[in-house]
């Protein structure tokens, strides 16, 4: 595999910033979508920009992610494919999601270009707003020194950090100080590099070393941390109390890139029962919580969309009662994901299991994890 080598200029993500606006000038593409400070300087919002004087705001390696970039390129292509040329760069999480939005038909990428990063993490959205200036600082330094002290739980156990299904990728795992690696990773990619006179010649060699050293360490991590999370959260009266403090505000479905239901059930009418039937159940149990039938729709909602969760952490950032959503979806995503060899967002062609499901299957499915995985010779997770 070959790339290119580029000198940092001011700072990383100034020497971004200018291939971007090269791209623009050389008409490689004709806008760029890229998250930019909002205006009351605290938090972020993907903006499509045409023009490259507004790119000087933009912060391509926002420090956290207030919005799900699938979200963005789903809200720009939902109804058909952009009709100019644009550019998106986005956290790896964020192109994973919008691929298996693309499986669902709910972005359309045509004349879309996704470009990556090596991702350190991002800072939990709360902490962030508390203090936006030293946050900055902290997550420029991430880039630098790869620590995980202040970064979202997820992010600290995050193994897909790196290149995925993204047209161009920047690495800075193993790059030499002041130095970053170009990489072209599609026929789309190696055309904006080439028509940026950018000659793709370098061994990346040191970076896919690296990269796939941190793999095996974030691998270890997730397998410490599930475990912990499952003597925690494992059999229905510990998942009742991980959820207790819910206030079924439904923030967490309304921010997952892919909870792709249009109309959700739980919202609907058909979930929307009549009094004698809260009552009926209040007799039955001497009490009854309410809003009722919280766990059966975090249950429900994990039922539908867990093959295609990305552990992208949106859920846990957007939840006001800190319930930690993406650490017990990701316990549950790994798990479902191995049983149908499936990893979401890492291949357009990788048809959605439930698409190629056949009933056989689900023989495999009714044993317990535990046989399973023997079975296979893996551990547990
Ligand atoms: S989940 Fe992974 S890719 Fe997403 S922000 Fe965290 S470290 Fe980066
Ligand atoms: S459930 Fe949470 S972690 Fe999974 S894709 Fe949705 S927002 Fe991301
Ligand atoms: S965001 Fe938190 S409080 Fe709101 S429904 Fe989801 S888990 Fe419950």
């Amino acid at each position: 595999m070959k790339g290119t080598i580029l000198g940092i200029e001011k700072n990383l993500e100034e020497t971004i910033l200018n291939f971007l606006k090269g791209g623009l000038e050389k008409g490689c593409f004709d806008a760029v979508i890229t998250p930019h400070r909002v205006p009351s300087g605290d938090s972020f919002a993907y903006l499509l920009i045409n023009d490259k004087s507004i790119l000087e705001g933009a912060f391509p390696l926002s420090p956290v992610i207030p919005v799900q970039g699938a979200k963005a390129i789903s809200s720009l292509t939902r109804k058909g494919n952009a009709s100019k040329k644009i550019l998106v760069i986005m956290h790896p999480c964020e192109i994973r999601a919008t691929i298996e939005l693309l499986k669902l038909k709910q972005v359309s990428l045509g004349n879309l270009f996704l470009m990556s990063f090596d991702c350190p993490g991002v800072i939990p959205l709360s902490d962030y707003i508390e203090d936006p200036g030293k946050n900055d600082q902290i997550s420029q330094d991430n880039y630098q020194n790869w620590e995980d002290i202040s970064i979202r739980p997820i992010c600290k156990i995050c193994t897909e950090f790196s290149s995925g299904p993204a047209d161009l990728h920047i690495g800075l795992l193993g790059a030499d100080t002041g130095k970053m690696f170009l990489i072209p990773l599609t026929s789309e990619g190696e055309r904006i590099m080439k028509a940026m006179d950018l000659k793709i010649e370098d061994s990346l060699d040191r970076w896919e070393r690296e990269v796939e050293k941190l793999k095996k360490e974030r691998e270890a991590k997730r397998y410490e941390a599930h475990e912990v999370l499952k003597s925690n959260v494992e059999g229905s009266q510990k998942l009742l109390e991980t959820f207790s403090q819910c206030i079924n505000c439904h923030n967490c479905m309304r921010v997952c890139p892919v909870c792709y239901c249009r109309q959700c059930y739980f919202d609907s009418d058909a979930f929307k029962l009549p009094p004698e039937n809260f009552i009926n159940r209040a007799k039955k149990k001497g009490s009854l919580r309410l809003p009722a039938d919280t766990l059966l729709f975090h249950l429900g909602r994990m039922s539908h969309m867990i093959l295609s969760c990305v552990t992208c952490g949106t859920c846990e950032d957007a939840c006001p009662m800190s319930i930690p959503v993406s650490q017990v979806f990701s316990l549950v995503a790994d798990r479902t994901q191995r049983l149908f060899n499936y990893k979401p967002g890492s291949s357009k062609e990788e048809p959605l299991p439930v698409v190629i499901y056949k009933e056989e299957e689900l023989h495999d499915v009714e044993k317990p994890y535990s046989e399973i995985y023997a079975k296979r010779g893996e551990k547990n997770a």
